[in-house]
């Protein structure tokens, strides 16, 4: 059975790289009926924020990654998080002691990439003495002077890195805490995770990780590195450097399963249709169809993307996803439903500054602007605008159900026929008249039935006087 796990730091946000991996761990181990573990890790404690882990929560259950285990889900291999399992760490580096995998160290200076570290020829006694001295110390890997480091990658293919290069990184800090670097390692072995899946800035050290397995005597997992998530050809999307995170996006009014949508094609490429629910996700979803090459974030398209799902809600759906925008947005008393008719073919994002601009001409007819009348296609001017207006006051103040708009679309459509005009020659003139707006959501007869009858007569004979 497939164990995959996401293991993010708790950094108080999500960015867009994390939740991309978060997703594909989710997919490759729901498309075979496998297990998704949460596991958090927060050994790095300067970097620790306050409510942090209940994002990643909050995330996660936003978007349906459900996890099969996590710190709030135990399994049989907690706890789930890495603060809790100092006591492991300490056991298991002092194991990969005895089998010569790792070695005690004293120095107190950094030692250089690439470079051995002297401590790794103290003799037992040398070392039981300074322990006992109760001198400082950190443990390290003992990496091989010699040979080839190597795996394959199930994207990046064959990956090896000569001995020599490696350096002997520290696994388990001064502190008591590890590093990342075992962390690692101790925690999929014993979590079971078989699939790793994260971000390729791991890629180059994963070959030190397979010699701390090896080291165990224990099984490698399979290795899925994911190629960066960019914001442009040179640079790579980072919350630090000002790049939208998951909850950011959210505040811009992208929905939940749109982003996750759009994230899952960054890196992945669907058979065909791009428009994809979590559950044909995890159908689709295959590793031979990840692209190694960097993908780049196109917010134009996960703007487009979340217009389409904000189009293939039914009206109700949509209509109280959106409706809280309206509060200080539309203050005259219409039919909010109505306005999420006509607002639901054009709106692309759930937030006020896109709304405003479309519904503003609802609450009053701003100062008029008989240029708009002018319409190239629609052959008007505002002297033929106002004739045609003359024309449609007396129909409009006869017609009576003004929330009949097929009933009304008919009626103006007669309305031109009889006087020998094409249809746009009175509609365009009447939404304007409405409006004094050349783009509206809706037209004549949709802006009609939400202003009402009354509005509608006052703003047309506006206009013509
Ligand atoms: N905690 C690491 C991170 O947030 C996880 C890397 C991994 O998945 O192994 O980058």
């Amino acid at each position: 059975k497939i164990r995959t796990r996401f293991a993010p730091s708790p950094t108080g946000y999500m960015h867009i790289g994390n939740l991309r991996t978060a997703l594909y761990c989710y997919l490759i181990a729901k498309h075979s009926d496998g297990d998704f573990i949460l596991r958090i890790e927060d050994t790095d404690q300067k970097r620790e924020v306050e409510g942090a882990v209940d994002i990643i929560y909050d995330v996660l259950k936003e978007t349906g990654l459900n996890w099969d285990e996590g710190p709030d889900r135990p399994g049989k291999v907690g706890p789930y998080v890495q603060s809790e399992r100092l006591p492991l760490y300490k056991e298991y580096a002092t194991k990969l002691i005895e089998v010569g995998g790792a070695h005690y160290c004293f120095c107190k200076e950094e030692i250089g990439e690439n470079e051995k570290d002297p401590c790794r020829r103290l003799s037992k006694e040398e070392i039981q003495k300074r322990l006992d001295a109760g001198e400082e110390y950190v443990i390290r890997q003992t990496t091989p002077e010699e040979g080839i480091a190597d795996f394959d990658d199930e994207i990046y293919g064959h990956i090896e890195a000569p001995c020599d290069s490696l350096d002997d990184q520290v696994l388990l800090k001064s502190d008591g805490y590890p590093t990342y670097n075992f962390a690692n390692v101790v925690d999929d072995h014993l979590m079971g995770i078989n699939v790793v899946v994260r971000g390729n800035e791991y890629l180059s050290s994963t070959p030190k990780y397979n010699l701390l397995y090896d080291a165990f005597n224990w099984e490698r997992p399979t290795y899925i590195h994911l190629p960066p998530v960019m914001k442009d050809e040179n640079h790579k999307l980072s919350k630090r450097n000002g790049d939208a995170s998951f909850q950011d996006l959210k505040a811009e009014g992208y929905l939940p399963e749109a982003i996750l949508n759009y994230i899952a094609l960054l890196g992945w490429a669907p058979q065909d249709e791009e428009i994809l629910s979590l559950e044909e996700l995890i159908k689709q979803f295959t590793v031979d169809r990840i692209s190694k090459a960097p993908a780049i974030f196109d917010k134009t398209k996960l703007t487009w993307m979340n217009g389409m799902y904000l189009r293939n809600m039914d009206l109700d759906t949509f209509h109280n996803t959106v409706k809280h925008l309206y509060a200080d947005t539309i203050t005259r008393d219409v039919d909010l439903k109505e306005v999420s008719l006509v607002l639901q073919p054009r709106l692309d994002r759930v937030n006020k500054e896109d709304v405003a601009p479309m519904v503003d001409f609802i609450n009053e007819c701003l100062p008029f602007d008989a240029a708009i009348y002018k319409h190239k296609k629609m052959k008007t001017n505002p002297v033929n605008s106002l004739e045609a207006l003359k024309i449609a006051l007396p129909a409009m103040e006869a017609w009576e159900d003004y929330s009949d708009d097929d009933g009304m679309m008919h009626m103006q459509m007669d309305l031109a026929k009889a006087h020998e005009l094409k249809n746009g020659r009175i509609m365009w003139p009447i939404r304007v008249a409405l409006s004094n707006k050349a783009m509206t959501p809706g037209g004549s007869v949709e802006i009609a039935h939400i202003l009402g009858k009354e509005e509608t007569l006052r703003r047309m004979k506006q206009a013509i006087a």
